[in-house]
């Protein structure tokens, strides 16, 4: 261990920030990653509680259902509540599934409401036209009835980020078609599933998959439950690159973070080692309340804890240049308070330093490379870093290694 020894970062250097300097940056998708997906399942099948919800469930993972109102009852009411407080986004698809955009249109209301009415926890914020219908005033239509976007049956056109120039694209997400009935477009299997969400990658936009049948031969477009199975398990293989959310999650993120920005900063007045700043957007607050992952610059210096009101935001990554970090535009100022807690306890042997903080131990260790190489105590590795190394614990339950004087801070899970 000899490349490894315990410092205490405290490195108070003068605040020389000042309102004109560029407070942060709003990532593109939350939690910093790459692209966002989301996966949509039509019309409540029989098997989507049965068999895609425990699924997603088992996974940790959330979609999106498109529910048609006539098929509402007692039990798929409680159904659809289920659901939803498991975090999934209950959308609206009209009453009887009309196939004209005139009469979907005039449905899209007692649908809305309908819904709205049935379900406990959650307000209905998507559309997806049956059968794909849509004109210009099918859009005008959902939109003035709250809807923040909807869902149609074409493919992608485009992979980027900026899918949605004009307020109307909000209002033709485009999808990728599962199970052979939706024609040429619909994929059938695991590794034309990948395909799309390597694009997707590469494209650092949202994509959306449309679902029917799931593990009932007699559904539209039906693929087996072990398609499905596969096709999460590879959606969840990428979850540290592909924001994995609903269509409704992810649409609020993208118009917010489109429009957000931060407001005046305030460091030290009362308190030196607090920095005071606000994150405000232009959308009305009782819908777009989604948290947005930022980057806020921090001169050198290092936070140890984040609150937004009396809400704590925890530190989802910390660099010498930025602290990373959720917080809800219009939510409250954030407060960015500087400074470590100790180390609980540390020992040193044959080369395993065990480090106790907040009731958590992590394990770190040395190879022959002079790594230093940093596992949670499940055997995930944290971190690999070369040369100098050094560390101290954050208050926040994260921890600091500083790898040639530079202070890396990574959570611990
Ligand atoms: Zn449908």
């Amino acid at each position: 261990m000899k490349n490894l020894f315990i410092v205490v970062l405290f490195t108070m250097a003068s605040v020389s920030v000042n309102a004109q300097d560029k407070i942060g940056e709003i990532c593109k998708w939350d939690f910093d990653k790459k692209c966002a997906v989301a996966l949509t399942f039509d019309d409540w099948l029989t098997t989507h509680p049965t068999i895609v919800v425990p699924a997603l469930q088992e996974r940790g993972m959330t979609a999106t259902f498109y529910v048609i109102t006539k098929d509402l009852n007692q039990n798929t009411i409680t159904q659809i509540n289920t659901a939803a407080e498991l975090g999934n986004e209950i959308g609206n698809h009209t009453v009887t599934h009309p196939s004209s955009d005139v009469t979907i249109a005039e449905e899209a209301r007692p649908a809305k409401e309908r819904l709205d009415a049935a379900l406990v926890s959650q307000q209905v914020l998507t559309f997806d036209y049956p059968y794909g219908a849509f004109s210009n005033e099918t859009i005008d239509s959902v939109r003035k009835l709250g809807h923040i976007a909807a869902r149609g049956v074409w493919p992608p056109s485009s992979y980027s980020y900026n899918f949605a120039p004009n307020d109307d694209d909000y209002y033709n997400l485009r999808t990728i078609g599962v199970g052979a009935a939706n024609g040429a477009n619909g994929l059938t299997t695991t590794a034309q599933f990948a395909s799309y969400l390597t694009k997707a990658i590469k494209g650092g936009g949202f994509i959306t998959y449309l679902y029917h049948g799931v593990g009932k031969s007699s559904d539209y477009a039906n693929i087996h439950k072990d398609s499905l199975y596969a096709q999460l398990d590879t959606l969840k293989s990428l979850d540290d690159k592909i924001w994995i959310t609903t269509v409704a999650d992810a649409i609020k993120y993208h118009r917010e973070a489109r429009c957000a920005s931060f407001s005046g900063i305030e460091i030290g007045n009362v308190n030196p080692d607090i920095y005071i700043i606000g994150l405000v957007d232009t959308l009305p607050d009782d819908i777009y309340n989604q948290p947005l992952t930022v980057k806020v610059y921090n001169n050198g210096n290092t936070f140890c804890e984040i609150r937004q009101g009396d809400e704590i935001c925890p530190i989802l990554y910390q660099t010498n240049e930025y602290v990373m970090f959720r917080a809800i535009p219009d939510g409250g100022n954030i407060s960015l308070k500087r400074g470590y807690w100790d180390i609980n306890s540390v020992q040193d042997i044959n080369d395993i330093a065990t480090i106790s903080v907040n009731n958590k131990t992590i394990f770190v260790t040395t190879d022959t490379h002079a790594t230093v190489v940093f596992y949670t105590l499940t055997g995930k590795i944290l971190s690999k870093r070369t040369g100098t190394c050094s560390f101290s614990v954050a208050k926040s339950g994260s921890y600091i290694v500083t790898v040639n004087g530079l202070p890396k801070t990574i959570v611990i899970n």
